[in-house]
């Protein structure tokens, strides 16, 4: 694998059941961190964002996310939560050269992020401007059809697998992406390509 650390992401954003024109912001920051190295999974982060333009949650986006009003009310801002996420990459003396994100799809990092950032007006962090998408994967990996593109549950069904804890949970979906990233490399797909 070309990469040391994998660190699989799955962001929850402030939403309504009608999202049309919605600014779209971070409420949950969520990394499982796999050592490409060992194939296992080493450590989290997790951090619950404070949003500021919708700063109050609808009901429906608790209902989807499981995320409380509470929770993200004393939460740190985006740019705050980044930095925590540097020195949890610090902590274990990852370069940021020889790690790549993995997401469920293009929205995590494509749009969510890149959003976020123009919200908060920082740059896009360097570490973030690239990333690999595991439908792509999976979907190259397995010689499926394009168009034929499955989602979560369905990459996990394919695997005969289950979804383990509370859909649309930050940290739960981005575990379960984690159980579809190790399968794979214990089948010897290599996590090589990643796309801006
Ligand atoms: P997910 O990773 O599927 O949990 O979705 C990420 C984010 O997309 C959620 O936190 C919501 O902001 C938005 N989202 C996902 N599904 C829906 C939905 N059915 N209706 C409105 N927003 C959604
Ligand atoms: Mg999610």
């Amino acid at each position: 694998q070309p990469f040391d650390w994998f660190c699989v992401f799955d962001v929850e954003a402030t939403c309504r059941e009608n999202n049309n024109g919605w600014a779209h912001e971070i409420i949950e920051f969520p990394v499982v961190l796999i050592d490409a190295r060992s194939f296992s999974v080493c450590d989290e982060f997790r951090s619950f964002v404070r949003p500021l333009i919708n700063p109050e949650l609808t009901d429906f986006c608790t209902q989807l996310t499981g995320i409380t009003q509470d929770q993200v009310e004393n939460a740190p801002t985006f740019p705050e939560v980044l930095k925590l996420f540097e020195s949890f990459l610090s902590k274990h003396q990852i370069k940021h050269s020889r790690m790549a994100f993995i997401t469920d799809g293009p929205w995590d990092i494509r749009d969510f992020v890149r959003n976020q950032c123009v919200y908060s007006n920082i740059k896009l962090p360097s570490y973030l401007s690239s990333y690999i998408d595991l439908r792509r994967m999976f979907t190259k990996f397995y010689g499926r059809k394009e168009g034929k593109r499955a989602n979560l549950n369905g990459m996990l069904s394919l695997l005969g697998m289950q979804f383990e804890g509370r859909e649309h949970s930050g940290i739960d979906d981005s575990r379960n992406i984690a159980r579809i990233v190790l399968r794979l490399m214990d089948e010897g797909c290599v996590f090589d390509s990643t796309k801006s």
